[in-house]
């Protein structure tokens, strides 16, 4: 396995810039994973790491060497697409096997790779089935055997999970997951779901038309986001924004929404030497706002229930903030009608703040 460094990378269309300047250096081993809404170019820059598009600018190494001009052939990588065609008159082993075949690999190694990788996804059993025999989530893993068996230098994956059910994305989800240890593979993997992301990456890069807005872990892409994009992206239902105007006097913040206002933590209070001006957009996720059961607290405000959305071990509440929408999450022993006034307190600790002209975090 290696690493995948891109530096300064750039995809135009004509005038179009799909993917603009993009640099990045993905660890050996490591399961890095590009998320971000439909057209932000997550695609476009898999395809220029596995040869498939030519950069406009910049440069693509795959270990120590420069890849850039190199055609896909000679940069020792798989892909795994979402349309993963079998070749419906072969056998899995055959499927499996062919590629090898092709590049005249002899018949004992490809019949120990074929078996290695058959054995790592359960597929032992199913090897002389056709396709057609097989379950939709065994099809996919048998596009992903004939990637391993190729035992490249990383793994190129652009949704390959988004033609099964539900149910089968999430068992196939886990499976990746053991897979990616039990290889020790680097592998990249792009993907609009947010869960996916969440669950598989060691590490997401979050993009927005063609621009990478954050590259971090998990956690923190969850717990510090870089601005007002990827807060909202990440996250179900999204993270909370309410827009007010700070106000400052000796060491305290106070900030205001309509009528009425809470005390800023130091935390954010120092950081509001960033603003131009006096306005400040908070970000609140729906799990930080309490509506009940809660310690004493200063920062309480009155909010009105608009419509409250049974999920069984949990209630989504839709509020109105001084006519700003917001929605919390609650345990469901907590009871309330549309049109009820009631109280929300704000968990102060894990509360966001954002310069509304940039959209950039204070923090
Ligand atoms: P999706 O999730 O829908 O596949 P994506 O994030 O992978 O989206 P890309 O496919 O990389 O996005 O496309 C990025 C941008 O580049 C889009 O605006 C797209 O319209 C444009 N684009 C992609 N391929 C071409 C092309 N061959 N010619 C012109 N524009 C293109």
């Amino acid at each position: 396995m290696a690493s995948v460094v891109l530096q300064h990378v750039t995809k135009r269309y004509g005038s179009v810039e799909a993917v603009h300047d993009v640099n990045l250096n993905i660890q050996d081993q490591e399961f890095l994973v590009f998320l971000g809404p439909s057209g932000c170019g997550k695609t476009t820059t898999l395809r220029m790491v596995a040869g498939l598009e030519e950069l406009s600018d910049g440069d693509i190494f795959i270990g120590d060497e420069n890849v850039s001009q190199k055609p896909p052939k000679d940069r020792d990588i798989a892909m795994v697409f979402q349309n993963y065609a079998l070749y419906p008159h072969m056998t899995v082993y055959e499927n499996m096997a062919f590629g090898l075949k092709l590049r005249k690999t002899p018949k004992s190694e490809i019949d120990r790779r074929v078996k290695e990788a058959a054995e790592i996804l359960g597929l032992g059993q199913l090897l002389t089935r056709k396709p057609k025999e097989l379950s939709g989530g065994q099809r996919q893993r048998v596009a992903l055997g004939r990637a391993i068996v190729r035992e490249p230098k990383a793994f190129l994956m652009d949704e390959p999970l988004s033609n099964l059910d539900a149910k089968l994305r999430t068992q196939t989800r886990v499976e990746l997951k053991n897979l990616h240890r039990r290889l020790g593979a680097t592998i990249i993997y792009v993907t609009h779901d947010q869960t996916e992301a969440m669950t598989m990456g060691t590490r997401i890069v979050v993009m927005r038309d063609g621009v990478v807005q954050q590259v971090d872990t998990p956690d923190g892409i969850y717990n510090n986001p870089a601005n007002q994009f990827v807060a909202t992206f990440v996250g179900t239902p999204a993270m909370n924004l309410i827009k007010g105007t700070v106000q400052t006097q000796g060491d305290q913040s106070v900030f205001h929404v309509g009528s009425q206002f809470i005390e800023l933590p130091a935390r954010i209070r120092h950081a509001l030497s960033k603003l131009g001006n006096n306005q400040l957009t908070i970000g609140l996720r729906p799990e930080d706002i309490f509506l009940h059961n809660y310690q004493e607290t200063p920062a309480v405000l009155n909010a009105t229930v608009q419509v409250i959305e049974p999920m069984g071990h949990e209630n989504i509440v839709y509020l109105d903030l001084e006519g700003q929408p917001l929605i919390a999450r609650t345990d469901n022993s907590w009871l309330a009608r549309s049109g009820d006034t009631v109280k929300m307190a704000i968990n102060l600790p894990r509360l966001h703040a954002f310069d509304p002209s940039t959209e950039a975090s204070l923090l």
